[in-house]
């Protein structure tokens, strides 16, 4: 079942996605060698409750924590501890918040210090998969648009699709219809109308796309221990228009401040 929003609701959810950014942002600012996963984290608790917003992951399916870090080979839902970051590391951090009961979710990809080349190509070219997916995603289309749009850039680059996780509807839930792949044929999938309110959010590894579970139950790394990047946006299918609801321009102010 796919809820539709109204444009209150896609007011709200906007809220969420961009306290989601401004939380990053913050987070930003504390990354570099020597800082544990877990400052970071608490970091960005401490940032969403001071804007009276409940960390939207926290509790979630029993998660621990408000941010998944995911650190070179990590996908996803990395937990924070007391892993220090350093030098040349890719580290993916997601992040939700729920506020006035709707969710906002997005996720960005840092470099600690500096990266290798092909560590850098791989986060550019998931950023830039994430902003070709959105632009299939209108009214009309359908999911499959997405995916291959996302899974046709990547792949020409030699860098591979996680299969296995995907994008999602996003509202008074964290997860909600339809699952937004990120691979998928054209003119196949859920149909996309006004109204829908979805998180797109590439995974894309630099080897191969197979993934496995750690033992801690969650975190998510690639099967060839090599890295991988996620860039997430929650966008609103509107009229005429696709509006990107969450935001990375307050996390690049302090990117470019460095
Ligand atoms: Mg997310
Ligand atoms: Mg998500």
């Amino acid at each position: 079942m796919i809820y539709l929003k109204s444009d209150e609701e896609i007011a709200l959810i906007r809220n969420s996605s961009l306290l989601v950014g401004k939380t990053l942002a913050e987070v930003a600012r504390n990354i570099r060698p020597g800082v544990t996963t877990q400052f970071l984290d608490q970091v960005a608790e401490t940032f969403i409750r001071d804007h009276k917003a409940i960390p939207g992951f926290k509790g979630y399916k029993g998660f621990p924590a408000t941010l998944c870090i995911s650190i070179n080979e990590q996908v996803v839902h990395g937990i924070p501890g007391s892993r220090e970051m350093k030098e040349g590391d890719l580290v993916s951090i997601d992040c939700g918040v729920l506020n006035d009961g709707y969710y906002g979710d997005s996720a960005y990809s840092f470099a600690v210090g500096e990266v290798s080349n092909e560590v850098k190509q791989l986060m550019n070219a998931t950023k830039e998969s994430l902003y070709l997916g959105i632009e299939q995603a209108v009214h009309g289309k359908r999911t499959g648009d997405i995916g291959n749009a996302i899974q046709t850039y990547v792949e020409r680059l030699g860098f591979s699709v996680v299969r296995e996780l995907v994008g999602h509807g996003v509202g008074k839930h964290l997860h909600e219809s339809p699952e937004v792949s990120n691979f998928g044929k054209k003119g196949q999938g859920m149909l996309l109308t006004v109204g829908m309110v979805i998180a797109i959010e590439p995974m894309i590894n630099l080897g191969k796309r197979h993934v496995i579970q750690e033992k801690d139950g969650w975190t998510i790394r690639t099967a060839d221990r090599k890295p991988s990047a996620h860039y997430e946006h929650t966008i609103a299918i509107r009229k005429n228009k696709t509006e990107i609801l969450s935001s990375f321009e307050e996390i690049e102010k302090v990117l470019n401040e460095n």
